[in-house]
């Protein structure tokens, strides 16, 4: 077969499912199948398909079209200009998480920051805020082992590894606060309740512990920051949350050591990035 005549089939496989994935993918994936660019996919139309590469490339539409996130099947996610590697270990960064680091990068910080993430997943937060910053540090905890590992992978491929500390750790017990100039976080934020409002590709594929706050995203938000309470005084705090708990934010922090000094907005308008200072 040509690879023009697969990738109209395969358009067609994408275009008739259920779900309705991006007819793009069809390319994205035989891309990845033939290793090479989708441009170079794309001027390669009338070249001929072997058998083997073929069955290849219906083994990752066949993936795709049992819901898998392409990212998942590609092996990685854009994220803030980055290609992290990501697979079924972490959470798969999303675009509205690029905010904190827009946030993180307009803050006054010293010149070589001691930065902390908590529940790292793929590292996208600390590897990037490392990556634009090149004098800082980071310490990035995740109870995940096999998060940790993906994190640790994305840190040698951006050339970070030397300044990143990967901690096997829940929130941020058992880590000594006192050092650190900018705490990021985007904890698994969405309630067991709201389960059943997730696509399939979502709660079939990422990983539960990475989604759901447990039990409820009002005491992971109240322990988060009791948990923080050691930080020195005026340290940022920059903390992605769900649609609609900006309120809830609010309530926990007026009752916490933070002050609430800012929401920002998302691109749909959501109130996603809250930015917060240790009193
Ligand atoms: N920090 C990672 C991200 O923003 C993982 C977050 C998570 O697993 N909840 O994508």
């Amino acid at each position: 077969m040509r690879i023009d005549q697969a990738l109209l089939s395969a358009r067609t496989r994408l275009a008739d499912a259920s779900f309705k994935p991006a007819l793009r993918e069809a390319n994205l994936l035989l891309a990845r199948t033939l290793e090479c660019s989708e441009a170079q996919l794309l001027a390669r139309g009338r070249d001929n398909l072997d058998d083997s590469r073929l069955a290849r490339f219906q083994e990752l539409l066949d993936r795709r079209l049992a819901g898998e996130p392409i990212a998942y099947i590609l092996g990685e996610k854009e994220f803030f200009g980055r290609a992290f590697f990501v697979d079924r270990r972490v959470l798969i960064p999303r675009p509205e998480t690029e905010h904190l680091i827009e946030v993180a990068l307009d803050l006054r910080l010293p010149a070589a920051p001691l930065i902390l993430d908590i529940g790292t997943g793929s590292g996208c937060l600390a590897i990037t805020l490392l990556a634009q910053l090149p004098r800082s540090r980071a310490v990035a905890t995740d109870v995940s082992l096999a998060a940790l590992r993906v994190a640790e992978r994305n840190a040698g491929r951006f050339n970070v590894k030397g300044r990143l500390n990967p901690v096997a750790a829940d929130l941020a017990s058992a880590i000594d606060l006192a050092g650190f100039q900018l705490v990021v976080s985007n904890p698994p934020y969405i309630g067991r309740d709201e389960a059943s409002s997730l696509s399939p590709e979502i709660i079939d594929f990422e990983p539960k512990a990475a989604l759901f706050s447990s039990p409820a995203g009002h005491s992971l938000l109240e322990r988060l920051l009791a948990t923080l309470s050691d930080l020195r005084s005026g340290t940022p705090l920059l903390l992605e949350i769900g649609a609609g708990q900006a309120a809830l934010l609010a309530e926990v922090a007026e009752s916490s050591a933070f002050i609430l000094e800012a929401l920002h907005p998302d691109l749909a308008g959501i109130e996603r990035i809250a930015q917060l200072r240790r009193r």
